[in-house]
C-alpha cells in the first residue's frame, strides 16, 4: 500500500522536511503516488526509527541482582550474580522459553520506537523469525569480553574472521579499576582494535585510550544507566562523540534503563549531552558505526520505520528525547504501523493490518495483532490486553478512552 504522511515535520540530524513523506512498498519513497492512503500528521514530526547498539534481549525479564554495586568492574558482577541464579524469581523467569524471551527483549525495544538493535548474545533461530519485532544487526562478528574467555567466541578468532567492512563488538572496559583501564591495550596487543572494533561501555578508558580508539577508527557504545547501576560512574561522552565514534545502548533490563527512550531522557536530564547530540547517537552515529547504511535516517528507499510524536514545540529533538513511550503517537516498521495511539486505526485498516486494543502505562493503543500473543504481552509491565471491547474496565468506558 501507498502511503503519504502529509503536514509533519520529517527530521534527521541532517534535515527538517516539511514535504509530505511518501511510503512505497514498505520504504521511503521518492515521490507521492497519486493513490496513496494520506494520514494527516499536522502538528506531529517524523524521526527515523531509533538504533539500540547494544542489548541482551533474553533477560529482559530476569530480576536484577540487589546488592554489592558498585562494582570494581563488570568480572565482579558476574561472579556476584552465581549466586542470584538460585533466588527463586530468577528461576522462574529463566523457565520462560528463551524464544519468548527474545521477542519479549525486541517488543520492549519497539514500544520505546527502536526499530533496530545489536542484540550481543548467541545467535538464536528465533531471531530469525519474520515477524520478530524489530530489525536486527546481522552478518557482525562478536565476543563477549577479555576477562571471560569460556563464553562466547574466542577473541582473536572471532575478530579474524569477522570482515573489514563488518562491525565486531566486545564488551571492553566494564570497570573502573586496573583491570578494566588495562583491556584496550591488551585488545591492540592481541590485533583486534581496528575501524570494525565497536567496544561496549568503555567506562574504564583514560583520556589517551579515547584517543587510541578515535585514532584507531573504532567505536565506543555507551550504555549510561547500566554502568551506573553496576559501577557506580560512566564515561564521558563528549570527546568520542563528537569524533563520530560513540552510539548508545540500553544493555538489558538486568542493569539499564527501561529503554532506550528512558536512557536518552537521562542523557539531557542530566545534561551530558543536548538533544540533537543524543538524536545523533540513535540514528547516524550507531548506523556508521553499526554499518547499517539504510537505518538512521529518511532518504528514499530505505525501509519505512519511523517514530511519529507530537511537535512539542521549540527545537524538534526535544519533542522525542524528553518523553516517555506512552507518549509516542505511532511507531512504524516497514510502512506498517505497529503500535499507535487509537486515532490512527483506520491507518493499520488500511494497510491490512489487524490491530488490537492495549494498554501501554495506562494510556489506550492500537497494538498490531501480530505482536498481541497473551504469553508476549504478559512479559511487559504497563503492556495490558484488553481482550474485547465490550470487557472495557466501566472506568475506561466512563472516560471515553475506549
Ligand atoms: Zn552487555
Amino acid at each position: 500500500m501507498d502511503v503519504s504522511l502529509c503536514r509533519a515535520v520529517s527530521v534527521t540530524t541532517e534535515a527538517r522536511s516539511r514535504v509530505p513523506l511518501p511510503i512505497r512498498a514498505g520504504r521511503i519513497g521518492s515521490s507521492l503516488a497519486a493513490r496513496a492512503y494520506r494520514v494527516d500528521l499536522r502538528d506531529h514530526l517524523i524521526f527515523p526509527g531509533l538504533i539500540n547498539a547494544h542489548e541482551h534481549l533474553h533477560v529482559n525479564t530476569v530480576p536484577p541482582l540487589k546488592t554489592g554495586a558498585p562494582f570494581p568492574n563488570s568480572y565482579a558482577w558476574i561472579a556476584a550474580f552465581q549466586a542470584h541464579f538460585e533466588e527463586p524469581a530468577v528461576i522462574a523467569a529463566l523457565q520462560v522459553p528463551k524464544e519468548l524471551r527474545l521477542r519479549h527483549g525486541a517488543l520492549k525495544n519497539l514500544l520505546a520506537g527502536t526499530t533496530c538493535v545489536a542484540h550481543h548474545d548467541p545467535w538464536h533461530p528465533a531471531l530469525d523469525a519474520t515477524n520478530f519485532p524489530v530489525t536486527l544487526l546481522r552478518d557482525y562478528g562478536w565476543s563477549y569480553a577479555l576477562g571471560w574467555p569460556g563464553y562466547g567466541p574466542p577473541v582473536q578468532h572471532s575478530f579474524a574472521a569477522t570482515p573489514a567492512d563488518r562491525p565486531w563488538l566486545i564488551h571492553l572496559a566494564e570497570g573502573t579499576d586496573t583491570t578494566a583501564q588495562a583491556e584496550l591495550t591488551q585488545l591492540d596487543q592481541l590485533g583486534c582494535l581496528a575501524p570494525n572494533s565497536v567496544l561496549i561501555h568503555g567506562v574504564g578508558l583514560r583520556e589517551q585510550d579515547v584517543d587510541r580508539v578515535i585514532a584507531s577508527d573504532a567505536a565506543v557504545v555507551w550504555c549510561p544507566t547500566s554502568n551506573h547501576t553496576l559501577l557506580g560512574r560512566s564515561l564521558n561522552p563528549q570527546r568520542l562523540r563528537a569524533a563520530g565514534r560513540l552510539a548508545l545502548g540500553t544493555d538489558s533490563r538486568l542493569s539499564g534503563a527501561r529503554d532506550l527512550l528512558e536512557e536518552m531522557r537521562g542523557i539531557a536530564a542530566r545534561r551530558e549531552l543536548s538533544p540533537q547530540q543524543v538524536l545523533e547517537l540513535v540514528t547516524t552515529q550507531a548506523a556508521r558505526i553499526l554499518r547499517l547504511p539504510s537505518r538512521g535516517s529518511l532518504t528514499p528507499g530505505v525501509p519505512a520505520d519511523l517514530v511519529i510524536v507530537e511537535d512539542l514545540g521549540g527545537d524538534e529533538e526535544r519533542s522525542l528525547v524528553g518523553i516517555e513511550r506512552s507518549q509516542i503517537r505511532a511507531v512504524v516498521r516497514n510502512g506498517v504501523p505497529c503500535i499507535a495511539d487509537t486515532d490512527f486505526a483506520e491507518w493499520f485498516a488500511a494497510a491490512g493490518m489487524e490491530a488490537v486494543p492495549v494498554t501501554l502505562d495506562g494510556k489506550p493503543k492500537l497494538l498490531a495483532k501480530s505482536l498481541a500473543e497473551p504469553a508476549l504481552v504478559a512479559l511487559e509491565p504497563g503492556l495490558e490486553l484488553i481482550a474485547d471491547r465490550s470487557e472495557c474496565g466501566r472506568d475506561l468506558i466512563m472516560e471515553g478512552r475506549c
